[in-house]
């Protein structure tokens, strides 16, 4: 009979040579059916297995009427196949799931929290339970519970049972599928929990290794639990060393410092602010003096490292002192590129603002515009101080 679900059979199952029976395309792509599979369909919470049929790589997985559909990237002939699962992905899902069904265990007999539901992510498994969301404290404690059974390492059983023997067992359920007929699969952890499952578990509690509870935040009238087991634990201890290392190369102290060093460099950093913004002023001061002495009534400059707040402080600085003239100021970084620029008439100005305005936007290529005695803009590049005199015909 085709179909044949062999992970539920044998679960470590991770090649196996069969047959497509099947091949078609629907809205989500080109799909196989197999006479025997060893990839589990998306379901229960629980996202699909991939792997390799034949040359093919499987890209999804999905159960319904019409049998088991494995969404694969080119077509495949019907015909004798060997098939190969990617058993990292499978593990690491058994990992989450198994551990799931754990968290929801210990929170429902010790804590009263029931699960309304479940999501395997690529990166984080979550469930959400009815009530308020814990403390961080209680969180703490509901993890270093969950690691106690872990160390425990309890089996982890399957079996398959009729329908009618249901109402005969402790089970935790929430109720089968619409339309379910036939034999009713059961997992349980010894001494802990009996739940209708479909899923793929690992066999001892052992084998998750580590649970950590990374966070609770209220979802939906309810709590939702974010959670890592096993391999995705160990990767994230991996990254947080990575990050502690290259702190440690930056920052030159064993960890427990660095937030008292980052504090110290704070505190100077603003120090040497304040003393910046002050010798900036007074440089402004000369400048404005030394810019207003110019001759005529078109005042040009180009100052690197100004941007437009010190171009505009500096403008009505020698606008103090030369009421009369216009003055036409380019600021900004040579490295990366991005310059500013500013034309500003004094109150008794009369150069045409708007005209020298267009000129320096077209020099520096820059974007800008202005009404009245004021004309400012940004972009393109620096241009030389002769440049900028030509330009303006100052
Ligand atoms: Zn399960």
């Amino acid at each position: 009979m085709p179909d044949r679900k062999l992970f539920y059979e044998d679960q470590a199952l991770a090649r196996h040579a069969t047959a497509v029976v099947a091949a078609g395309r629907d809205e989500r792509g080109l799909h196989v059916r197999l006479d025997e599979t060893i990839f589990y369909p998306e379901g229960g919470g629980q996202p699909a297995d991939l792997g390799r049929i034949g040359a093919a790589s499987v890209l999804d997985v999905q159960s319904g009427p019409e049998g088991v559909l494995h969404y694969v990237d080119r077509e495949l002939a019907v015909g004798p196949v060997e098939t190969v699962l990617d058993a990292g992905r499978r593990f690491d899902h058994c990992q989450q799931h198994t551990a799931q069904h754990l968290l929801t265990a210990v929170l429902l007999d010790h804590h009263g929290l029931a699960t309304t539901s479940f999501h395997l992510g690529a990166a984080t498994t979550s469930i959400e339970v009815k009530g308020p969301a814990p403390s961080r404290d209680a969180l703490r404690a509901f993890e270093r519970e969950v690691n106690a059974y872990l160390r425990e390492d309890r089996r982890v059983t399957t079996r398959w049972v009729e329908p009618g023997a249901l109402a005969t067992l402790p089970v935790r359920s929430r109720g089968l599928p619409e339309g379910h007929t036939g034999p009713v699969r059961l997992v349980e952890i010894e001494g802990l929990d009996l739940n209708t499952c479909g899923g793929t578990h690992v066999s001892r509690l052992g084998e998750i290794q580590v649970m950590e509870l990374i966070g609770a935040e209220p979802a939906r009238g309810g709590t939702r639990i974010t959670f890592l087991a096993g391999g995705r634990v160990l990767a994230g201890i991996e990254k947080s060393r990575e990050i502690e290392e290259a702190l440690r190369a930056r920052i030159g102290t064993a960890p427990g410092e660095f937030a008292s060093i980052l504090d110290g460099w704070n505190d100077e950093r603003r120090r040497l602010e304040r003393r910046v913004r002050e010798l900036e002023a007074e440089a402004a001061a000369h400048a404005a003096q030394r810019l207003a002495a110019q001759e005529g009534a078109l005042l040009t400059a180009v100052r690197p490292g100004d941007g437009p707040e010190a171009l505009r402080a500096l403008a009505n600085e020698i606008l103090v002192l030369r009421p009369e003239a216009t003055v036409v100021l380019v600021g900004g970084t040579v490295d990366p590129p991005g310059a500013c620029f500013l034309v500003q008439a004094g109150p008794r100005g009369s150069a045409d603002v708007s005209a020298i305005g267009g000129r320096v936007r077209e020099l520096l290529g820059a974007k800008g515009g202005g009404k009245g005695p004021l004309f400012q803009g940004k972009g393109g590049t620096i241009p030389s101080a002769e440049a900028l005199a030509g330009a303006v015909g100052s």
